[in-house]
């Protein structure tokens, strides 16, 4: 890769986390196009875990330039270790600024990092808050806006929340969702796509996806949602479609818990298989924060099996609504939830709401970075 004439200095990225590989591909390829030299690090947040799929090949993303291998005995010797990791490469590439992205563990690295090396920081998802100081994410998020210098944010509630904490305008920078521009690059791809193991029938299909640990650690909850999953089946005679998650998987195993009747567990699914599941899904039940944003982006409702969430504007515009996983305790908990996927109303369409930058977030992106870093 070249770098622009005006720049002889890298640009490092720092991904780990599954939900990151997907966020960085398309500013990782603008900033290709435009002649950027980068340098991927690649933290190892999460150790081979079965999920198997390689991202970054599947969306066209070049190798990580550099792979850590952290401890993985805690949280704090995970985060030593990717902080002392990705110290080291900024030592060695001397980046004109540390890009990271989202909400994990990895972010939070690579913002300490880059904040004691004194490079710039810039933060892609800046200033989501779900407001549920439970989740490790919302830590990271709150820590790694902090110590950013361009914080790129999805959207305005997003912009008013860092004015809000006494960000310099200066500072924030509105783009949009660079989740969007993947999705919506891949949209003819997935038209075209039929996921593993998806039905052949023509009756309605429930996505599900479950990962959390605040629901899959705790038995009564995720016994509840698979109950309420195959009533739901029951029904409506349509097919739950799972891809479970490793970390579901193992619980599951630990607490006996079988998969509803009929339902199907293609595994953890690739990108673009899972994009193509959510195009044909009939509704959708998730606790992760991507999937929740992407069944919207492929037309599908969604219910999301959380308190709270950082994409207020989904619910906002009518694309989801939030169910409290503790209601899953009671059989009237669980039939809320079937009443509330049966019912789930048709959502609008992404195009014109005029939300999360209609597929041009890596581009706005690209343009504060030419005129900040070079
Ligand atoms: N995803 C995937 N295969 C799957 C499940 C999820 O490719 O089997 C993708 C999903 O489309 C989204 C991202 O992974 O882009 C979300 O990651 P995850 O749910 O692990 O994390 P979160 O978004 O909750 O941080």
């Amino acid at each position: 890769m070249n770098a622009p004439a005006n720049s002889t200095q890298p640009l490092l990225t720092v991904v780990g986390a599954r939900p990151q590989f997907i966020k960085s591909a398309s500013l990782t390829r603008a900033l290709d196009e435009a002649g950027w030299s980068q340098w991927l690090v690649h933290t190892g947040q999460h150790p081979d875990d079965g999920m198997g799929k390689d991202f970054l090949t599947e969306l066209g993303v070049a190798d990580p330039d550099a792979r850590l291998h952290p401890a993985q005995s805690s949280r704090s010797a995970r985060l030593a270790d990717m902080l002392g990791g990705i110290a080291q490469e900024i030592e060695r590439v001397q980046p004109a600024a540390v890009i990271v992205y989202g909400d994990t563990d990895s972010t939070l690295a690579g913002a300490l990092a880059a904040h004691h090396a004194g490079v710039p920081l810039a933060h892609i998802e800046a200033g989501l808050r779900s407001g549920d100081r439970s989740m490790p994410e919302e830590h990271n998020r709150i820590m790694t806006d902090q110590l950013s210098d361009m914080l790129f944010t999805t959207g305005a509630g997003a912009s008013a929340q860092l004015r809000l904490e006494g960000v310099p305008e200066e500072n924030i920078i509105e783009v949009g969702d660079v989740m969007l521009d993947v999705a919506l690059a891949a949209h003819s791809i997935c038209r075209e796509r039929i996921p593993p193991e998806w039905p052949s029938s023509e009756g309605p299909v429930l996505v599900m996806t479950l990962h959390r640990p605040g629901n899959v650690d705790h038995p009564e909850l995720l016994s509840g949602a698979l109950d309420a999953a195959g009533q739901w089946a029951k029904e409506t005679g349509g097919v739950v479609y799972f891809p479970v998650h490793p970390r579901t998987q193992k619980a599951m195993l630990r607490c006996g818990l079988t998969l509803p009747e009929g339902a199907l567990n293609p595994g953890p699914l690739g990108y673009l298989d899972m994009q193509a599941a959510l195009l044909r899904a009939t509704v959708v039940l998730t606790d992760s924060g991507g999937v929740q944003k992407e069944a919207w982006f492929q037309g599908a409702p969604a219910v999301i099996l959380r308190d709270t969430t950082e994409w207020k504007e989904l619910i906002e515009v009518g694309a989801s609504r939030l169910f409290e996983p503790v209601k899953l305790k009671s059989g009237s908990g669980r039939d809320a939830l079937v009443k509330g996927l049966v019912e789930a109303p048709a959502v609008p369409p992404i195009a014109g709401s005029g939300l999360f930058g209609e597929g041009k977030a890596a581009q706005r992106v690209l343009q504060a970075l030419e005129q900040r870093c070079c």
